[in-house]
């Protein structure tokens, strides 16, 4: 049997990162969950998640959950960061506030979480960054998202690089569009053109994601690589809407 393995989950209350929890307590690993609020629902395994409530926008919040985390677990092997925001707007309608939560929250937050574990993690522990589409194709309406997860992409290879002489690796998993609440809001006509320009048709379940992040994380010589789970929309994406 193989040693059950620390796991920290940036927004693992809900969506794609509470799937990724599910799945790595259902192999018997500890995972601790960073978000503002509680969990969506009740754990499958409660005894082997626990929940820290922290905004890793705020600096000083992510430090301290951070500090609870290696108190409580002593060490981590995973570190999955899949806490984001969206905030739509094009150009000419985006405020400065919502660029800088969107910025603050997906890269910031993913710069910080990586300052703060990067120094304490062991040769064979892995970063997970949880990027989009969108930080890869021009997507309207998407100024301030599309930054910040084309940024992440950028963080991602310098990391890989910069940690992989401890034999530390980070890698970018790249969802497509998967029904959450971030995509909730998303309905008629903008929501089957999204449908449209997936070759397989079908929006994308946590659980898929979550599996491929598993993968990635038990992933030995992988490192700075992006991996689209996407039904194909990477490859098809049209910015033409
Ligand atoms: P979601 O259901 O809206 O969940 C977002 C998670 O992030 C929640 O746990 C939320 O918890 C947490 N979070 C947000 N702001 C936070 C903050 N300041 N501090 C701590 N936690 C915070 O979203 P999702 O669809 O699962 O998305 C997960 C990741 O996948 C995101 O990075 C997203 O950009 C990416 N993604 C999603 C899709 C998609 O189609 N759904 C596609 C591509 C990429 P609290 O609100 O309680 O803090």
């Amino acid at each position: 049997m193989t040693e059950a393995k620390n796991w920290l989950v940036t927004g693992g209350s809900r969506g794609i990162g509470r799937a990724v929890v599910e799945q790595a307590t259902a192999r018997g690993d500890r995972v601790a969950v960073f978000a503002r609020k509680p969990a969506s629902a009740q754990w499958t395994h409660p005894d082997r998640v626990v929940e820290i409530h922290t905004d890793i926008a705020d600096p000083d919040s992510l430090a301290r959950g951070v500090d609870i985390v290696f108190e409580r677990f002593g060490s981590l092997d995973v570190v999955v960061n899949a806490a984001g925001v969206h905030r739509g707007g094009r150009i000419g309608d985006l405020s400065r506030a919502h660029w800088d939560e969107v910025i603050g929250t997906n890269l910031s937050g993913a710069f910080e979480l990586a300052r703060n574990v990067a120094p304490r993690l062991d040769a064979g522990s892995a970063i997970i960054n949880v990027g989009a589409v969108v930080g890869f194709r021009g997507f309207p309406g998407d100024v301030a998202y599309g930054a910040a997860k084309a940024g992440l992409h950028g963080l991602t290879q310098v990391l890989a690089v910069e940690l992989a002489p401890r034999q530390i690796r980070v890698n970018l998993v790249i969802p497509g569009f998967v029904d959450t609440d971030m995509t909730s809001a998303l309905t008629g006509r903008a929501r089957e053109r999204i449908l449209a320009a997936i070759p397989m048709g079908r929006t994308g379940l946590p659980e898929e994601i979550a599996q491929v992040v598993v993968g990635v994380a038990d992933s030995p010589y992988m490192t700075g690589s992006v991996v689209a789970t996407d039904g194909g929309l990477m490859s098809s994406f049209s910015s033409r809407r």
